[in-house]
């Protein structure tokens, strides 16, 4: 079975991010980019798929700028067989996104799909479900277990209060949760060998897709700052500032 993992290009999770001065959004230039850490949760569950036999190859895809190159030979170099990027100049919203990957769904033909259940940049959580919905597949979202069965998918799901087993007929679409499993780091060999790993390049048009879109960010801005803390001496003073100050109590 061929698995098909979808890999956005993101701002490092590290990176304190600023919002511009005019609030049209936020600083990009020069800023370290990385894989998004739901999709590098992806790739490597794909990959243990694969270790177990479950899995023939692994094909990742990103939609993205030409710099989204780098990001997809991270996850070759961590153990994925081919990629392809889906190049494009503009920011294209989960709706667009999802449209593209219906269209490489259809050429590459996978049995499943993996990806991250949110993009840390824009934090849509939409992607993935937008995607089962126009393909018509079951949707297992926010994984934290995958099993395959034959034709079928058992995903458990970190929901409210606990946790949901649900069995899905494959072709299905899972989406990962943060206790799926830790992401490996790509051996210096491993590194050497995805250079010469297959690349295709592509455009939203090779797939029909119309990537325009359809909402305007009308303002970006960042959080006010926390006020300094203060030392209590005492129990006794905590639980009197609690009480008098902030009236929590
Ligand atoms: P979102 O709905 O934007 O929060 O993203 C959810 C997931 O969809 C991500 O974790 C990725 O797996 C996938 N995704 C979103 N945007 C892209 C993109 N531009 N290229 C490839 N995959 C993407």
């Amino acid at each position: 079975m061929k698995v098909l993992v979808a890999i956005k290009r993101v701002v490092d999770p590290n990176v304190k991010v600023r919002a511009l001065a005019d609030g049209s959004g936020v600083e990009l230039a020069n800023v370290k980019m990385a894989m998004n850490p739901f999709d590098e949760i992806a790739v490597e569950e794909a990959i243990r798929l694969k270790e177990a036999g479950k899995v023939a190859e692994i094909v990742v895809v990103s939609v993205g700028p030409q710099q989204a190159q780098e990001t997809l030979r991270t996850a070759l170099a961590m153990g994925a067989d081919r990629a392809i990027l889906v190049k494009t100049g503009e920011t294209v919203e989960p709706l667009g996104v999802a449209k593209v990957l219906k269209g490489v769904v259809e050429a590459e033909q996978p049995g499943l799909v993996v990806m991250g259940k949110q993009a840390i940049d824009d934090d849509s959580n939409q992607t993935g479900q937008m995607l089962a919905a126009l393909l018509g597949w079951a949707q297992g979202t926010f994984a934290s277990k995958v099993e395959l069965d034959g034709d079928k998918a058992r995903v458990t799901r970190e929901v409210d209060g606990g946790l949901q087993t649900v069995e899905l007929k494959l072709p299905a679409i899972v989406t990962t949760d943060l206790r799926l499993n830790e992401p490996r780091y790509a051996s210096l060999p491993n590194i050497m060998k995805a250079k010469k790993k297959p690349l295709d390049e592509k455009s939203p048009a090779d797939f029909g897709a119309d990537v325009a879109p359809r909402l305007k960010v009308v303002k970006t801005e960042e959080p006010g700052g926390r006020k300094a803390g203060v030392k209590v001496g005492s129990v006794a003073e905590l639980v009197d500032k609690l009480k008098n100050e902030a009236g929590v109590l």
